[in-house]
């Protein structure tokens, strides 16, 4: 049996502080309930939040990390940039990065898009999530669509094409947006997962589950990749 995959779930952890509604469904923040049931998916996984030294993600813990997923929200302007730039690097080395719901305006995902990542938004509204991309490795389990009490997203939503669109949302106010959008950059992959508002029981879904943990699979490095960059000598030698 291979070793297992090392994930790292990266989580703002202030709404669950704050709101009691958010306190309410995620007691022990979102990240313990995304941990939980990539745990029982045989994942290795450990938790970082932004109030830990360095946001949680030191030098050892990042290098021991296959696979990061990321939830932030009303303090992206505090991750440092010190700190985006280690996982960038990380990223462009083959280390997979899954980034959830309002995750779209964090400095990672901005850097890794180079867009603005903006789109349109509204409270209260209800989502249909469809399979676009049936018998992509990401959506193995799930059946056409499913559905979910949300918040809505709608397009225009800001990025580059995705090298792949898995998953395409449906709104009750009439809206759509593209929910699940893979991307490579350097020698990482890259995952963008639509929903996931606090106030609203998301992580709980079996479905939504399904996804993440099929995503850490889809993510993450299969080999450590040879990149030789700079100046070098000809293959060829002259004669
Ligand atoms: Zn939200």
């Amino acid at each position: 049996m291979s070793d297992p995959i090392r994930v790292t779930v990266w989580n703002e952890f202030r709404h669950e502080k704050t709101h009691p509604r958010v306190k309410e469904i995620y007691p022990d923040g979102i990240h313990n309930v995304i941990a939980g049931f990539l745990k029982q998916q045989g994942f290795e996984v450990r938790t970082a939040t932004l109030d830990e030294p360095d946001h949680g993600l030191d030098d050892n813990k990042l290098d021991s990390t296959d696979v990061l997923i990321w939830w932030g929200h009303m303090a992206h302007h505090e991750v440092s940039d010190h700190i985006v730039d280690k996982v960038q690097q990380r990223v462009l080395n083959g280390m997979g990065l899954i980034v959830l719901h309002s995750g779209h305006f964090s400095k990672i995902f901005r850097r890794m898009m180079g867009t603005s990542c903006d789109l349109k938004w509204r409270d209260d509204d209800y989502e249909r999530i469809w399979v676009v991309s049936p018998g992509h490795p990401i959506v193995e389990g799930v059946d056409q669509y499913f559905e979910l009490p949300e918040e809505m997203y709608g397009e225009p939503f800001d990025i580059p094409q995705p090298d792949e669109l898995v998953l395409i949302s449906w709104f009750r106010g009439g809206e759509v947006f593209r929910s699940g959008c893979c991307y490579t950059r350097g020698a990482g992959r890259i995952f963008y997962f639509r929903p996931g508002h606090e106030t609203l029981p998301t992580y709980h879904n079996e479905n939504v589950q399904k996804i993440i943990s099929n995503a850490v699979r889809w993510a993450a490095p299969r080999f450590t990749p040879v990149r030789v960059f700079g100046n070098t000598q000809p293959v060829e030698k002259r004669a």
